[in-house]
């Protein structure tokens, strides 16, 4: 067996015991291989070893690797994404995690629009308020949610969050607690669904499956180290 079949059954066990754990369904999680740096090879082996979806945060990078594999493989963009790479990115995505600003949003509306699309968008959050970080701050979000849920060519399908760098896991939990309890709050606001939570790394995604993430993000634990740090 390959190290990477090895490591994603380690992963999916993991998923499925968090789930059990805190009385989930373990197919209520879906997990996101993000092979960012990782070659297309590497990346065919996951999929010969039963993995389906997976992320890359950077559209050049996807551009040159999503052709060389098979058509059945799918794939979600994680990173920030640039005004004028939209364009590219949309015929390659089933879904946006981290669409991070009202401006972002309406610029994906518009091309979506010229191209006769409807991207599945996901609203990505800056739980913890760090100057630094991409995504909408709670109380900004809730202020222009409005304008977004107007943006007719989008379907929001839920909330993701980046939490800040931590050594500890658990470190993470409040802000994915903060995260669902957003996702509450604007459901209840604005009588939407928002089904999707996607939070959880490498570092802390059992802790994120027992805060009812439905999409976990995850790379090293799969592919192992990247040459360079990348974090977008
Ligand atoms: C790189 C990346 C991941 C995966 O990180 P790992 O720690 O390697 O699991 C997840 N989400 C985003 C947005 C990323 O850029």
């Amino acid at each position: 067996m390959g190290d990477i079949q090895k490591h994603l059954e380690r992963v999916r066990a993991q998923i499925a015991e968090a789930a059990e754990k805190s009385g989930r369904q373990p197919a209520d999680v879906e997990l996101v291989a993000i092979t960012k740096t990782h070659d297309a090879e590497r990346v065919r082996e996951a999929h010969e070893a039963g993995q389906q979806v997976f992320g890359e945060s950077r559209v050049q990078e996807a551009r040159a690797k999503i052709p060389e594999l098979p058509s059945n493989l799918r794939w979600h963009f994680v990173g920030h994404l640039q005004k004028n790479k939209i364009r590219h990115a949309l015929p390659l995505f089933e879904l946006i995690h981290s669409v991070d600003s009202l401006a972002l949003a309406e610029d994906i509306n518009r091309i979506a629009e010229e191209e006769g699309m409807h991207p599945h968008v996901l609203l990505e959050v800056n739980v913890a308020g760090e100057g630094s970080k991409f995504g909408f701050k709670p109380e900004t979000l809730r202020a222009e949610m409005e304008t977004l849920l107007a943006l007719n060519r989008l379907s929001i399908e839920g909330l993701m969050t980046i939490p800040p760098l931590a050594p500890e896991a658990e470190a993470s939990r409040r802000y994915f607690i903060k995260l669902r309890g957003l996702r509450d709050a604007l459901e209840k606001e604005f009588r939407i669904k928002l089904p999707h939570l996607s939070m959880g790394m490498t570092n802390d995604f059992v802790i994120a499956v027992e805060e009812e993430a439905t999409l976990v993000r995850v790379g090293t634990a799969i592919f192992g180290e990247r040459r360079r740090a990348k974090r977008e």
